[in-house]
């Protein structure tokens, strides 16, 4: 399954509904996709500010043909003494609707513009599918979520660019910690910048990309979503504890599946305990030398 556009949206909700709408109205190749089928459920009150209605005028329009909405004008409300205030205005404070129409006429509305829309599609499908992105760079015609080392190739790389953006923001608070006069001095000695990235930058920033290596193996150890969405249940090559235990309880044996449980808990609680001991992670933020 391959983009074939310029932009991909991901979540027709409201904010992605709107987004590829916007996108599309300005001619702008846009897909959206989204994992469920509209209208789908969505644990939502059934309400929205008027105020969103008069930010978008023409949208409002379209809105008012296509899903019934009732306007609250009148509130009262009335105080534990009996004490009450009616409120009343001309314009609504407060629209009602079902929130599943609302979501699918703003979905709809973005296909009227333009956009592409798929349903029951995950994001990891288009990168992953027999002719998704990753076949297309590789030109290759790797079927990723069979079983076999291909599927744990396939997780790995799901994993790591879903969370990278995490590990970065981790590092990159390490790293504006880091005085600026360390490297001035640096420089007023003549260090060169390899020298300076080794000697300076990667000692001092050193805490701070422990800890991020520890919240992801810890992460990493107890994994389950990914492989199980993405290649799915029982498959040797993707299997982790947090998999096997799920695995035991559907079926019932509920005593392995607790010493499964029981096994990663203990699993993840050695490493966690190495990283802090050994490697000196700082988890509580003492700072260098603190904590003594
Ligand atoms: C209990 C509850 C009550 C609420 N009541 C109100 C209310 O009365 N009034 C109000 O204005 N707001 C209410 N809200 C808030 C409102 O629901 C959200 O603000 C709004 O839905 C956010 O829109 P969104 O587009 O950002 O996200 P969402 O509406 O959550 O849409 C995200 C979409 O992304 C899709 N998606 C996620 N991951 C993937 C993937 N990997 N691949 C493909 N698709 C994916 C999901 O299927 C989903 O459809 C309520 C929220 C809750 C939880």
């Amino acid at each position: 399954m391959r983009p074939g556009a310029d932009v991909v949206v991901v979540g027709g909700g409201p904010a992605g509904a709107m987004a590829a709408m916007t996108l599309a109205a300005r001619g702008v190749s846009t897909l959206l996709l989204d994992k469920k089928r509209f209208p789908r459920d969505k644990p939502c009150g059934g309400g929205i500010r008027y105020g969103v209605l008069r930010r978008f005028p023409a949208l409002a329009d379209y809105l008012r043909t296509t899903v019934e909405i009732h306007e609250i004008r009148k509130v009262r409300m009335e105080g534990p003494s009996g004490a009450s205030l009616l409120a009343e205005s001309d314009e609504p404070f407060y629209l009602t609707l079902r929130r599943t129409e609302f979501d699918a006429a703003l979905l709809a509305r973005a296909r009227a513009v333009g956009a592409r829309v798929l349903e029951a599609v995950r994001v990891t499908d288009l990168l992953f599918s027999a002719d998704g992105v990753a076949n297309d760079l590789l030109r290759a015609n790797i079927l990723w979520t069979t079983e076999g080392f291909q599927a744990w190739l396939a997780v790995v790389i799901a994993d790591t660019w879903k969370t990278a953006p995490f590990i970065g923001l981790l590092v990159l608070a390490g790293l504006q910690i880091i005085p600026a006069e360390v490297y001035e001095a640096a420089k007023v000695d003549g260090s060169s910048a390899w020298r300076t990235f080794w000697r300076i930058t990667l000692p001092l920033v050193k805490p701070a990309l422990v800890v991020a290596v520890l919240f992801r193996m810890l992460d990493v150890l107890r994994m389950f979503d990914l492989p199980f969405v993405l290649i799915g249940p029982q498959k040797k090559s993707t299997q982790t504890l947090s998999l096997l235990a799920y695995n035991d309880m559907s079926n019932l044996h509920f005593g392995p599946a607790a010493a499964y449980a029981t096994v990663l808990f203990a699993y993840v609680a050695v490493v966690a305990y190495a990283f802090v001991r050994l490697l000196g992670a700082d988890i509580v933020g003492r700072g260098v030398g603190g904590g003594r």
